[in-house]
């Protein structure tokens, strides 16, 4: 059989190719074959924080030039990384921790180097995301990433007036500093009985993984002030199937209410919804008595 680290050499690394790199979300174990092989081979390393990512490179062993692309520069040094890949050298980039693009820079770069017509490879690694979600259960079998909702209250709960009835589990990000905050607003917003998964510090020493419903959540994370520390996924259960489409079809009613007849406002709720016409007739006339 191949040895692993044979098999992670195989493969035709092109010259003048960006390689887009996964790296660790906690322990620094989790790389990846390929990403060593690769951070090894290429000409310089582009990364979000090259002081971070010198640290972690010193412990795989690998010293390599390294060019700085955050979000306050990913065109500007995007543009810097192209000349070098037309020069035939190969790159990689790598992000903070974890896969670059997901809530972290790195989009802005492959659209540079795309546009440019040469070569982006991805290397899959680590990422909060699929890690939480490979422990979350069975009712996250479809799912909608998120990421880390806005700062300010009154947006954080528009947008989540606007998912309160999105099927789908959804998939948050959260700082420390605001975990506490975002549960409540996730509860005022969804109501206490969905189910949540709150996944802390994930792959290290500290990992926890707390299941509970959304009115259960802010009492267990004050029960220990630990709780509160580090980075977190959360994952919140979508609106129940029947919740969601009972709140289209009342919007729905509501509007054409406004205008007709209830008969008539069931009728046409029918054709556009293919409900059942009795049932929004039924529906209809305890709406238009409220
Ligand atoms: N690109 C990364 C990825 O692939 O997951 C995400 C980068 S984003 C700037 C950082 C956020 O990811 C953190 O605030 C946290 O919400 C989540 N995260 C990263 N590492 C984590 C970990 N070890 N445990 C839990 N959440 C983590």
């Amino acid at each position: 059989m191949t040895p692993l680290s044979e098999l992670a050499q195989q493969q035709h690394y092109p010259q003048g190719a960006l390689y887009v790199v996964a790296t660790p979300i906690g322990n620094s174990a989790d790389v990846t074959l390929r990403a060593l092989h690769v951070l090894g081979l290429v000409d310089r390393i582009a990364a979000e924080d090259t002081r971070n990512t010198g640290q972690l490179l010193a412990r795989y062993g690998i010293s390599k030039p390294l060019i700085a692309v955050h979000q306050h520069n990913e065109r500007a040094a995007g543009l810097r990384i192209v000349e070098h890949l037309q020069a035939g050298e190969r790159v990689a980039y790598v992000s903070d921790a974890g896969t670059p693009g997901i809530s972290d820079p790195g989009a802005k770069l492959v659209d540079a180097v795309r546009e440019a017509g040469l070569p982006v490879v991805p290397l899959p690694g680590a990422s909060a995301l699929a890690t939480a979600l490979s422990v979350a259960g069975d009712w996250v079998a479809t799912f909608s990433f998120i990421g880390f909702l806005p700062a300010k209250a009154k947006q954080r709960a528009a947008q989540l007036q606007q998912l309160a009835a999105h099927p789908h589990a959804l998939v948050f990000y959260e700082a420390p500093h605001r975990i506490v905050e975002t549960v409540d607003a996730l509860a005022a917003a969804f109501g206490g009985e969905r189910r949540l998964l709150i996944a802390r510090e994930l792959t290290k020493l500290h990992e926890t993984l707390h299941g509970c419903t959304l009115a259960e959540a802010p009492a267990w994370l004050a029960d220990d002030p630990n709780r509160q520390r580090g980075e977190f996924v959360v994952v919140v259960e979508g609106a129940a199937p029947q919740a969601a489409g009972e709140h289209d079809h009342d919007r729905l009613l509501a509007i054409l209410l406004d205008e007709l007849p209830v008969s008539s406002a069931a009728k046409i709720a029918a054709a556009i919804t293919g409900a059942s016409r009795n049932a929004l007739y039924a529906r209809a006339l305890e709406l238009r008595k409220d």
